[in-house]
């Protein structure tokens, strides 16, 4: 039998290619090859890396070349009552962070939180997107293609929904620039986050734009999807789920238990996270609303680069009636937060498990419901950072914090 030994003196020697090696071995004979070729290389010593908890295989469709695995710290905050339109009840939130400090902030937070009653939830628009770009004459040509767009969305759903027994296809928004035309496809992917989903359906509806129309097909994502980018098209249009949290909070509890006031930190969110984020311009009116996503998407298994988009987050925070003290309303509003709780790496082991946590492993019934429910989860811990937080620097005491936890 072939030893990892072996397989590393082979790799070195060009006889194989570092990313043969499992044709030859098993999976996890595979990685230590690699490990032991990565070792005699560098001098580094990759002993914990290879100190992982699930067979090598189980990894195969979310990674290629692995050596090991990237352990990092996973926490849990809560538990807090979600009123959610598909996450009622209470949660605990798993979060992974390397980052001290940030899963005491979010807890605090979600104390407070669940101390006025518990937070609101919803999902308020849903729609994975790809954009592909095609190629026409000119501006007579662009719209030849927008107009027969316009007049066979069934068509083009057929189309598309041959592919997939889950995805629904929810619209097509044309945008011509020069002799250019990008479609920009709008689906349902019910509890995938759907970025597969959504490119094989539109692969397919393209055959038919170019069967069809004038327009030739450059690439199937043409950036105005727009995918792990920055973009303004998904804070305003909307990418995955639009959702939103909210929760007002008794000026006793605000006092009490933040040691501040809701004046103080209603004028924090507004010279801060609104005046601070227009001047800066800023996609993410809000504190550090990735954090929390960042973190939740690391122990669930959703794809790491679209905190990208989760970062397009507006925070709200108002005086709420004039009582003395007067009451609190803080919300979140997540833009485009793409979350799923099937497919991707949402069915690795600590994943998965994180997910049931949550009580949202796999698919949901009826389908949708379990990434609706998680996405609601994320954004009350989103909300609960950003209260923590502005509550923080309205009080003044974050750099102490900092020290404290952190060092
Ligand atoms: P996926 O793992 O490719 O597919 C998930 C599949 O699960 C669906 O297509 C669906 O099959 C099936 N499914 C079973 N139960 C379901 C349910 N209740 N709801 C929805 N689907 C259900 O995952 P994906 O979410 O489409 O894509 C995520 C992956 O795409 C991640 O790994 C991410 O890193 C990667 N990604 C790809 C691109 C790209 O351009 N291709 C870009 C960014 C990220 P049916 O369709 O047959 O119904």
């Amino acid at each position: 039998m072939t030893s990892a030994e072996d397989l590393a003196d082979r790799v070195r020697e060009g006889e194989l290619r570092i990313h043969e090696l499992e044709e030859h071995v098993d999976h996890d004979t595979a990685a230590a090859a690699r490990r032991l070729l990565v070792e005699r290389e560098t001098g580094a010593d990759l002993e914990t890396i290879g100190d992982y908890a699930f067979p090598a295989e189980r990894a195969e469709p979310n990674v290629e070349n692995m050596i090991g695995a990237a352990q990092v710290p996973l926490g849990v905050v809560g538990p807090v009552a979600v009123s959610g339109g598909a996450a009622d009840g209470e949660h605990y939130l798993p979060l992974a962070t390397t980052e001290g400090a940030l899963l005491a902030s979010v807890n605090r937070g979600l104390s407070v939180i669940d101390a006025a009653g518990g937070a609101d939830a919803r999902v308020t628009k849903t729609g994975m997107t790809r954009a592909p770009v095609f190629r026409v004459d000119g501006v007579v040509e662009a719209a030849e293609t927008v107009e027969w767009v316009g007049e066979n969305v069934d068509a083009l759903a057929e189309a598309a929904e041959s592919t997939t027994s889950h995805g629904e296809l929810l619209g097509v928004e044309p945008y011509v620039v020069g002799d250019a035309v990008y479609l920009r496809f709008a689906y349902d992917t019910k509890d995938a986050m759907g970025m597969n989903m959504a490119t094989i359906a539109t692969g397919e509806a393209c055959s038919v734009v170019e069967r069809e129309t004038p327009a030739s097909l450059v690439a199937l994502s043409g950036n105005l999807c727009s995918d792990k980018k920055p973009a303004a098209v998904n804070a305003v249009e909307g990418r995955g789920r639009s959702v939103t949290a909210d929760v007002v909070i008794p000026g006793e509890i605000v006092e009490k238990r933040l040691h501040t006031t809701p004046e103080a930190i209603a004028e924090a969110n507004t010279r801060k996270n609104l005046i601070g984020s227009a001047k800066a311009g800023s996609l993410g009116f809000n504190a550090h609303a990735a954090n929390v996503v960042g973190a939740a998407f690391l122990a669930t298994g959703q794809d790491e680069a679209q905190v990208v988009e989760g970062a397009n987050a507006i925070t709200t925070m108002d005086v709420r009636d004039s009582d003395d003290p007067s009451d609190l309303y803080a919300s979140i509003s997540l833009a485009s937060l793409e979350v799923g709780t099937v497919g991707g790496g949402t069915k690795l082991p600590t994943q998965a498990e994180a997910l049931e946590i949550l009580g949202v492993r796999g698919g949901g019934d009826p389908p949708g419901s379990n990434a609706d429910a998680l996405a609601e989860i994320v954004a009350v811990g989103a909300l609960a950072g950003e209260l923590s937080l502005l509550a923080a620097l309205a009080s003044r005491h974050l750099a102490s914090a900092h020290e404290d936890l952190g060092r």
